[in-house]
């Protein structure tokens, strides 16, 4: 990067040591962090109304000139306001300024300005409050608006960013190589940064924004395809090849194609000097663990241990009980580390798995990364990790041996964006369920036949499923823990009268949590009153049946993986989602899941919908923050920047050639920030 680039903002004209302070404030201490403070929105003056036609209460611009200014009405001590009329010949508009006779001053009657503001009065007598405004005939016709801080204005990062752009003698530089901004039709540097501050037209803004999106996707992907390569570095954990016979033959069903397929990928992996880094993806229910399984018994196999590590503890312990399941027979021993185990018992556990006494070691993240001795770690599986950023997921690396690395994703999220997200990692998608899995059929109805669908659950219970109704609380962060009790209680009380019910939230202590999941297990509840906390894999095939209230609160992906903890047996399944809220979009996003159990294609609609914020709520995807780029909207772009960054990496994986010197530092630059959260 060229030094005037990395020079100081102090140095610019109008900012200085003090002001200088407030930048950094806002993340910007050099000219470039200060270019690429790009405008929150603009104003745009070429837009402009009739005033006779201007909604009252809503932002317009209306050109036009001042016919006439009024003498200031000094109404208190600190209170003077300036009036003037002003008009386009379709209505007049009276423009009203308090205190501020500077600005006022700049209007002279008879000329021609484009104000902006926000139209108030009535139909037919309009005013504008403190406009902003500028001269017709300006050749800055969009001006941008920044994110501020107290003590800088917009005029003043206008002006530093003016500042900025013209202590360049030369051209900005150019980082991109010609043939791709030939190959993908991009504009230069220079002429990106000059009009996404001070666009000279709509289609300038366009081309500039494009060219800029183009290079955050870009690093991003180059970024991934590195760290992917430097996760290649020597493993001491190199598998040889073992039958997989025993372990399909135990199994209690057949294996679905995916599931082979997947194995024996991770198989494969592990044979090779360096270490494995793949994801499975799948949809809920297709079968995700018997296939992390399938790569657990090959470690096994060759003589190591495999951590299998949950985000909860529910999670952790059911993945107990499935992987006991499994190898109990076989011969391989299973272990779990909870948080409920008392310090003492612990301690034992963890002296026989540094001992090497159990092979498998199941358990909570926290849990299995404290201060846990292996004796010959060979496999490390994480479930549901994409909460967990790229740094973290690398330092899980730095147990044992450089062991084999395999992640379990919850929730299937579109191809793109899978390329983005886990771009570090291989990927292996089960595409189809387990045979003789029904969809679930899935209805959306009013609050008004909640009685309904209560006696519809009934009739299921009765039958011998079981049930589950999420209720009406938003976040597991938001919990009202009584309000839930009560809804819980009138359940058991009216509807559910002599059913047995359960109440799992996630602030009952542990033991709790997991008693309760244990007698719904077992039988013993017919229907599990649940927060959202049963989202996350748990898995009991006689469930039948789902009732989910305030389903208009949750995003169309949270309500699949949700719907996914029933219609995991061979009992035909339901889920009614009630919701008060019946506006059209609502509607039509509820349509989206009744339509289709396809994962993948939900996921895809809801981050249509939602965009990538929402889509992964408050949960961590582990991505450099991105200003500019938009993975939903963004869509065409990414597509050839994951193009383009495949073509450098195949010709240059460490991106050392002096003509990529450019994309390798933006994409170290774009790495090294903080992560989003
Ligand atoms: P998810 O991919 O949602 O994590 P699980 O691994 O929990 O799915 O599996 C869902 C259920 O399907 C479990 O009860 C599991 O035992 C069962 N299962 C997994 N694979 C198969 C298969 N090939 N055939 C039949 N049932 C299967
Ligand atoms: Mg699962």
């Amino acid at each position: 990067m060229p030094a005037e680039l990395e020079r100081s903002v102090t140095y610019l004209k109008g900012v200085g040591p003090k002001r200088s302070e407030l930048y950094q404030k806002l993340g910007i201490s050099s000219v470039y962090d200060l270019l690429n403070h790009f405008p929150r929105d603009y104003i745009d003056y070429t837009a402009t109304a009739d005033i006779k036609s201007c909604p009252v209460n809503e932002s317009r611009a209306v050109k036009g000139r001042v016919v006439k200014k009024l003498p200031p009405a000094r109404i208190r001590k600190g209170l003077t306001v300036y009036k003037a009329i002003f008009t386009d010949d379709t209505a007049d508009l009276t423009i009203i300024i308090y205190n501020s006779g500077f600005a006022f001053d700049k209007l002279s009657v008879g000329a021609e300005y484009i104000l902006y503001g926000r139209i108030t009065g009535n139909m037919v007598r309009k005013e504008i409050n403190s406009p902003m405004f500028i001269p017709a005939d300006s050749n800055e016709k969009i001006q941008p608006l920044y994110s501020l801080t107290d003590g800088l204005s917009q005029q003043l990062v206008r002006q530093a960013v003016r500042s900025a752009l013209s202590s360049f003698d030369k051209k900005i530089y150019e980082p991109l190589p010609k043939w791709i901004m030939k190959e993908n039709g991009l504009c230069s540097l220079d002429f990106a940064y000059e009009n996404i501050h001070f666009p000279k037209d709509a289609h300038s803004l366009d081309i500039a924004k494009r060219r800029l999106v183009f290079d955050e996707l870009l690093s991003l992907q180059l970024g991934m395809n590195l760290l992917r390569r430097k996760n290649r570095s020597r493993t001491g954990c190199v598998m040889h090849s073992v039958s997989l016979k025993r372990f399909y033959d135990s199994l209690p069903f057949e294996l679905t194609e995916g599931q082979k397929a997947a194995i024996e990928d991770c198989a494969g992996d592990m044979c090779r000097d360096y270490p494995m880094n793949r994801l499975i993806q799948g949809d809920v229910g297709s079968g995700k663990t018997a296939a992390a399984a399938g790569a657990a018994y090959f470690a096994a196999a060759n003589g190591y241990q495999i951590a299998l590590m949950a985000p909860t503890e529910i999670l952790s312990i059911q993945h107990y009980e499935t992987l006991t399941g499994f190898f109990e027979k076989l011969g391989i021993k299973v272990c779990l580390l909870t948080g409920s185990l008392s310090a003492k018992q612990k301690k034992t556990l963890k002296e026989k798995i540094a001992f090497g006494e159990y092979q498998v070691i199941v358990g909570t993240h926290a849990l299995v990364q404290q201060s846990t001795e292996f004796n010959n770690l060979g496999l490390v599986i994480t479930d549901e990790q994409h909460r967990f950023g790229v740094e973290q997921r690398a330092m899980l690396a730095a147990k044992g041996e450089n062991p084999h690395r395999l992640v379990m994703s919850a929730t299937p999220i579109p191809r793109t964006l899978a390329l983005m997200i886990y771009g570090d990692l291989d990927l292996s998608v089960l595409k189809e369920l387990p045979k003789g899995r029904q969809p679930v059929e899935t209805y959306a109805v009013t609050g008004k036949l909640r009685k309904r669908a209560f006696g519809f659950v009934k009739e299921r219970l009765d039958e011998g499923r079981q049930g589950y109704i999420v209720c009406p609380a938003v976040e597991e962060s938001e919990l009202d823990v009584q309000s839930v009790k009560s809804y819980a209680e009138k359940l058991a009380a009216e509807d559910f009268r002599g059913y047995a019910i359960g109440l799992l939230h996630g602030r009952l202590p542990s033991a709790e949590k997991e008693s309760v999941m244990q007698r719904f297990k077992d039988g013993e509840i017919d229907l599990l009153v649940s927060t959202t906390v049963v989202e996350v894999g748990v898995d009991v095939p006689n469930a039948a049946v789902m009732v989910i209230e305030n389903s208009d609160r949750f995003g169309l992906s949270q309500l699949h993986q949700l719907r996914g903890r029933v219609g995991r047996g061979q009992h035909k399944s339901y889920c009614i989602l009630i919701t008060d809220n019946v506006t059209e979009e609502i509607r039509k996003r509820l349509r989206i899941l009744s339509g289709t159990s396809d994962g993948f294609r939900i996921s895809e609609e809801d981050l249509k919908l939602r965009g990538p914020g929402d889509f992964f709520g408050s949960r961590q995807h582990g991505l450099p923050r991105l200003k500019i780029a938009d993975m939903s909207q963004d869509t065409d772009i990414l597509l050839l920047a994951q193009k383009t960054a495949g073509l450098v990496t195949e010709s240059d994986p460490d991106l050392e050639a002096p003509e990529n010197k450019g994309l390798r530092e933006a994409a170290q630059r774009l790495f090294s920030q903080k992560t989003s959260d």
